[in-house]
């Protein structure tokens, strides 16, 4: 299940003066208070939802909400709060999913860019993942580089899951070699056939 809710965080405090009670029918002053009112997931706060304002008169201490001002009353707040911004960690949350989004494009955008480059320059210990059988995954790594052939190991091992690819990528299920032509690699490269080129 997941946990979440609001909370409120008091904002601004300011005094008000020159205004009619209605409880105590006089001219008065009053302080008054402002919460804003936010949405958590976790305790992380999302985003904020509404401001709460609270006035209290300075004679007989009486508190209103913000639906019980006088007109008046509600101007005069109105006027002396101005404009609050929302403080920003109130976003934190949407500033985090942010940055994990961020940081995932940039991660892949990056194993792209640098498959595209190990492909033209293969060297000893690079990992290659490609598409095997329909719907399989499978590697190969690097054990010898020639000037126009390379000699790989090839994984025993496949996997249905793209993601968790790295988990066949361990050197006992590398045991039977083969060689290729750097051309044919390039090909399989070209039709999309490698996916990522992994080097330590
Ligand atoms: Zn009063």
């Amino acid at each position: 299940m997941i946990f979440y809710g609001t909370k409120s965080k008091h904002i601004k405090n300011d005094r008000i003066s020159n205004v009619d009670c209605q409880n105590c029918n006089t001219t008065v002053s009053m302080n008054y208070s402002v919460y804003e009112k936010y949405a958590h997931i976790y305790w992380i706060p999302f985003f904020p939802v509404k401001k709460l304002t609270f006035a209290e008169c300075n004679s007989c201490k009486k508190t209103f909400e913000q639906k019980d001002f006088s007109a008046p009353i509600k101007q005069k707040i109105h006027h002396s709060m101005g404009r609050i911004s929302s403080p920003l960690w109130m976003y934190s949350g949407i500033f985090i999913i942010a940055g994990f989004f961020l940081f995932g494009m940039y991660s892949s955008v990056q194993k792209e860019k640098d498959t595209s480059t190990f492909i033209k320059d293969p060297k000893v210990g690079d990992v290659y993942f490609l598409n095997s059988t329909k719907g399989f995954y499978t590697s190969v790594k690097i054990s010898e580089v020639s000037k126009d052939s390379l000699t790989i190991f090839l994984n025993d091992m496949e996997i249905d899951n793209k993601t968790n690819i790295d988990k066949i990528d361990i050197d006992t299920n590398y045991k039977n070699k083969s060689n290729v032509s750097k051309k044919e690699m390039q090909k399989l490269y070209d039709e999309s056939k490698i996916f990522e080129i992994k080097r330590n």
